[in-house]
Parts: structure tokens; C-alpha cells; sequence
């Protein structure tokens, strides 16, 4: 049979009467328009006018809505990874002579994006140490953005997110907040004063170790309207496949967090008892009654995910790697905020945080959806160590 060429949504109408739960979703490089004039003014429509795929379709205009909606924003944009969400959004709003303030504890890879690629635009970035606001450069008249991440990356410190956008918006300067942790569910920047905030869809709002994506939701005109140059310029789009399955996952993600939460508190609770675990140096959970900013925790975070770190005490390096042997329900891995629980360790060595982490072994905690007990056993084995 030979193609045809007819046009599928022209000639059928097999849409009509059709309604679900789900979102459609919806696939297209080309947008086409039913006569001249609506070709020529395609792009009047602003923003959100469907112009071709990759300026968005109706499946990533359904993510974004709702994404603005639970932000308190005023509009939110799509990327292929959290990492790209901060980092496209530190191209839009700095410009050459322009200072970022990053925490020391920032995402790791965001570092390497400040020294390689702001410094050869000439944007210098000045870490800060993020237990105290009074450490960042409000002063400095060069200072344009603010980036708080908050708990940070492994670390774990919670920020005063409030105090510093007061502080910021008083001097003029942005202030940008990684939210990935607690997402929009638990905590929403805007509204506590942020300019923009950007999410790592990736991680617990699809909640499923399926998909790469990033968010930015701003909360004015103008930062909305630098975002979208920025995006278009560089010819930033997502798939709609991957958009649908956010969304998917962003339905029960509310009750995911406040299971998971509620498991890794009771674990993390346990671990933070004084003689039960000689290998634990710290529990780092922001919600345990000695963590240094609970203070701060509680006034911005309507809850916690189940997303912790513990330091551990040295020992040698083979018996620690023989702990790992004994997990059952745990998997070692990146990444986190999915379904099932994962474990992260990693030793400091890069001088981050002025060196008070130096040689440090840290233990990542990601506590996904299966029975507590099933995860406390794995725990208990894998801190009684390797029976020989
Ligand atoms: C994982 C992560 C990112 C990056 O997200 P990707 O989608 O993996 O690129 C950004 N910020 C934080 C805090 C993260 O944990």
C-alpha cells in the first residue's frame, strides 16, 4: 500500500467523546495551522503559543501548570536535567563582571559549571559557608545572584532561605534555591522570597529512577521572559513521553514523601540513638531534635523527604567495602527519591566546606517505599559487618 500523505487529525475524529484521568500525551515536531494567517502570526501568541515541538506541546504545557501552580510561580520551564535547570538558569541572569554566590555545599556538578564555564565568561563565584547568611558578600556590588540549596548536597545543612532573600532583595540581588530536596510539596521558595526555583524533576517529583528533567519556576515577568531567551537560544525541549510520566509521578508524590519520610525519620531516629551504632560518627537529618538548624527546618519544611546522610567513623577500606555485600533491600547507587532505597557513599577529599569535611566518609540515604523493618534488617547487617 502506498502512503498516503493524508493528514491523521484532519481526516479523523476519533478523539471526540473521548475523556480519562490521564493526560494525552502529545507527540509533534511539526505545528501545522488551518490557513495563511495563523502560519504567519504564530509566534503572537507569546510564550505559550505552539509554534513547533520544541518550543513545548500541550503535554509539557500540563507539567508546567501544574508545576507552576504547587510553586507559587508565575510560570515554569522545562529542561532535560535538574543540572541543566541550574545551570541555564545561571547563563540567564549573570552576565560578564557579574559575582554568583554558591553554598560550598552545592550539587557537586554545579561546581565544575562555575570553573569552566563562568569563569571563561567572566562571572566569578564566591562559596559561601551556608550555616550563616552573614557569609554571604551582600556588600559586594558585583554580587547579581544568590544560589541556596537547602539541605545541601550529602551535607545536609538547612539554609534561612527567608533571611537571605530579605537580606537579597533589600541589596537588588537574585536569589535562585534548589528545592530538589524538599520539592514543592514540602517547601516553596517563592513564597518565602526567592526569585526563581528550580527542581530536579528527576529525582522525587517523578519518583521512579525513570527520567532525566529539570525545572524553573520564576516568580516575575521579566526573569520569566530571560529564562525563555535563554531556552529558545540554545534549543532546549523535552519529550512529551517524559513529561507524561512526571506528571504520573507527581500524582502519588505527596504520599510517597510522607512515607518515605516517615520511614527514614523512624531509621535515621534509631541510628541517632547514643550507643546502638559504634560506626556512626553523625547522623545528618534535619529534622532530628540535635541537628544544628532544626530551628530552621521546622519554620520552612512542611515535612522531610527520605533523603539523609550519615558520617561514619574511619575504618579500613576493606572491611568497609565488605559491608556492602550483606544488602538485600537496599541497592548501592546515585541519584535518589525513588521507589526503592538506594545508598550513596562517598569520602570528601576536594576542601569543599574550608576542609571541616576533609577525608570524611559519608553514607547517602535514599529510603524508598519498602517495609521499614525490611530496611532497618539490611542495616543492622550491614553495621554488624561481614560474618567471617
Ligand atoms: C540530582 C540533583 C540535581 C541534578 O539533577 P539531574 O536531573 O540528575 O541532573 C540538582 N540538584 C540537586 C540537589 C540534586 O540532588
Amino acid at each position: 500500500m502506498k502512503y498516503s500523505g493524508k493528514h491523521i487529525n484532519k481526516t479523523s475524529d476519533l478523539t471526540r467523546g473521548w475523556q480519562s484521568l490521564s493526560p494525552a500525551t502529545y507527540r509533534g515536531s511539526t505545528v501545522v495551522y488551518p490557513d495563511y494567517r495563523s502560519f504567519i502570526n504564530r509566534g503572537a501568541g507569546g510564550r505559550k503559543a505552539y509554534t513547533y515541538g520544541l518550543a513545548g506541546t500541550p503535554t509539557s504545557r500540563t507539567l508546567e501548570a501544574r508545576l507552576s501552580e504547587l510553586e507559587a510561580a508565575i510560570d515554569t520551564f522545562l529542561v532535560p536535567s535538574g543540572l541543566l535547570a541550574v545551570t541555564l538558569t545561571m547563563l540567564s541572569v549573570l552576565e560578564p563582571g557579574d559575582k554568583v554566590a554558591i553554598p560550598e555545599t552545592v550539587y557537586g556538578p554545579v561546581r565544575r559549571f562555575a570553573h569552566e564555564t563562568l569563569l571563561k565568561l567572566g562571572i566569578q563565584t564566591h562559596y559561601y559557608d551556608p550555616r550563616e547568611t552573614q557569609n554571604i558578600p551582600f556588600d559586594d556590588p558585583h554580587l547579581r545572584l544568590i544560589w541556596i540549596e537547602s539541605p545541601g548536597s550529602i551535607t545536609m545543612e538547612v539554609q534561612d532561605i527567608t533571611g537571605i532573600c530579605k537580606k537579597a532583595s533589600q541589596k537588588g540581588i537574585l536569589v535562585g534555591c534548589d528545592n530538589s530536596w524538599a520539592s514543592p510539596f514540602l517547601c516553596k521558595p517563592i513564597k518565602l522570597g526567592a526569585d526563581l526555583v528550580v527542581e530536579a524533576v528527576s529525582k522525587t517529583l517523578s519518583g521512579h529512577s525513570d527520567l532525566l528533567m529539570g525545572s524553573i519556576s520564576v516568580g516575575s515577568e521579566p526573569l520569566a521572559e530571560k529564562i525563555h531567551g535563554t531556552i529558545r537560544a540554545l534549543g532546549v525541549g523535552v519529550s512529551p513521553d517524559d513529561c507524561f510520566l512526571a506528571l504520573r509521578g507527581m500524582e502519588t508524590a505527596e504520599l510517597r514523601l510522607a512515607h518515605a519520610g516517615h520511614s527514614a525519620r523512624l531509621i535515621a531516629e534509631q541510628l541517632n540513638s547514643p550507643d546502638g551504632f559504634p560506626l556512626v560518627d553523625k547522623v545528618l537529618h534535619p529534622e532530628l531534635s540535635n541537628a544544628a538548624n532544626q530551628a530552621l527546618w521546622e519554620t520552612q519544611y512542611v515535612g522531610s523527604n527520605g533523603v539523609f546522610s550519615l558520617i561514619l567513623k574511619d575504618e579500613e577500606d576493606e572491611a568497609h567495602a565488605a559491608r556492602y555485600s550483606s544488602l538485600e533491600t537496599f541497592s548501592l547507587g546515585a541519584s535518589w527519591g525513588g521507589t526503592h532505597s538506594l545508598l550513596a557513599p562517598s569520602v570528601i577529599t576536594d576542601n569543599r566546606c574550608a576542609g571541616r569535611y576533609d577525608g570524611k566518609r559519608f553514607l547517602r540515604l535514599s529510603v524508598g517505599l519498602e517495609p521499614v523493618e525490611l530496611l532497618a534488617g539490611d542495616l543492622d547487617q550491614f553495621f554488624a559487618g561481614p560474618t567471617r
